[in-house]
């Protein structure tokens, strides 16, 4: 397989899709500056593919990292694949487009070449993040996803995003959009999380079926924010059959783990706000995961979920209690 830094995979709208993306979530022991200096690296570093959102609260500053790489000459705006999200307060379908427009005008970009629905979970729509009520319980709204999707599909038509896509929805959500009657556009993605603890087998061959590009996030463990992930979960990039495979092709953990991915056509997001990190992420195009390699990586699913969204596990639109 060859696989180089402009690789890309061709989505099912037309557009290109660069395999490996920059990560920009980070918790807030980060500050906002850094996801600004950490895209510019990034963008020095080789990766054209940006993964943000309007939740992430860092849109101004990634947007001022990338406009600085456009200002300087290193990379021309149609070089950059920038993916944002709208959030579980704005599904109904006369916030969509302002939500996508706020975020075009704190990222200063004309366009958006992916827009994401970020889950399927939508909550009272409101400027809150996580609006809840009195008793500290999430406030549930339920606007027909497809109701949303027909907005996504205006935004598109309107040319203020090139694709839309999904996140974090399960097969039978995907299926609801790909049924729909008077389907204009299907999704082009599903970003979900995926790495050696949770392969996501029967999704991406569901997927595949489909023409959808499945996107990977949590891929090097991920960020283990204090306030959505179980500190005592597993720390990935230290499990030994990944070690011993990175030992024997003399690569680090961090590269395995998202060759090993890439290798079966997934997507791959990494995060780092480290300068040498983002360097060493971007440093997979350079060698190959043999058959045996893959099968090892493959064998050790652990069905771990870092991100379980547990918090809204009682919505009617809850993901994870399906299979896949
Ligand atoms: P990752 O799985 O990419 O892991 C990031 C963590 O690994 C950070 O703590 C980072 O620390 C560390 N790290 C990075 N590189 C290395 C390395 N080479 N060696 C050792 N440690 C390393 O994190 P995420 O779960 O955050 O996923 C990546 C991206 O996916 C996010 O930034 C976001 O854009 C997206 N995402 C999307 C979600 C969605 O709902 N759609 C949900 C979660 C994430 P350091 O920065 O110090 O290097």
């Amino acid at each position: 397989m060859t696989l180089q830094p402009n690789s890309y995979v061709v989505l099912n709208d037309g557009h290109k899709m660069p395999v490996l993306g920059f990560g920009t979530y980070a918790p807030p022991t980060y500050t906002k500056e850094q996801a600004e200096e950490s895209t510019k690296v990034a963008i020095e570093v080789g990766y054209r593919h940006i993964n943000c959102s309007f939740m992430y609260g860092n849109e101004v500053q990634v947007g001022r990292g990338i406009n600085s790489k456009i200002a300087d000459g290193t990379v021309k705006r149609e070089d950059i694949f920038h993916t944002g999200k709208l959030w579980n307060n704005s599904h109904s379908p006369e916030r969509v487009r302002p939500a996508l427009e706020r975020s075009l005008r704190d990222l200063q970009l004309d366009y958006l070449d992916l827009f994401l629905i970020h889950t399927p979970l939508e909550c009272k729509p409101g400027d809150d993040l996580f609006p809840i009520d009195e008793n500290g319980k999430t406030i549930y709204h339920h606007t027909d996803i497809r109701e949303t999707w027909k907005a996504m599909e205006v935004c598109k038509d309107a040319g203020l995003v090139r694709s839309i896509g999904v996140s974090n929805f399960n097969c039978r959500q995907l299926e609801l959009i790909l049924n729909m009657p008077g389907l204009k556009y299907k999704p082009v993605c599903d970003q979900v999380e995926c790495h050696i603890y949770l392969p996501q087998s029967k999704l991406l061959e569901f997927c595949k079926s489909h023409d959808i590009v499945l996107v990977s996030y949590g891929v090097l463990g991920s960020s283990r924010a204090e306030n959505w992930i179980d500190q005592d979960a597993p720390r990935l990039l230290e499990d030994p059959v990944l070690n011993a495979v990175a030992k024997k092709v003399n690569r680090t953990p961090a590269q395995v783990a998202e060759r090993h991915l890439l290798q079966k056509g997934i997507v791959v997001l990494a995060k780092s706000f480290s300068p040498e990190r983002i360097k060493e992420n971007f440093q997979v195009f350079d060698f190959e995961l043999s058959e045996e390699d893959m099968k090892a990586l493959d064998g050790i699913n652990k069905k771990l979920r870092y991100l379980d969204m547990n918090v809204w596990k009682e919505h009617p639109e809850f993901p994870f209690h399906d299979e896949y």
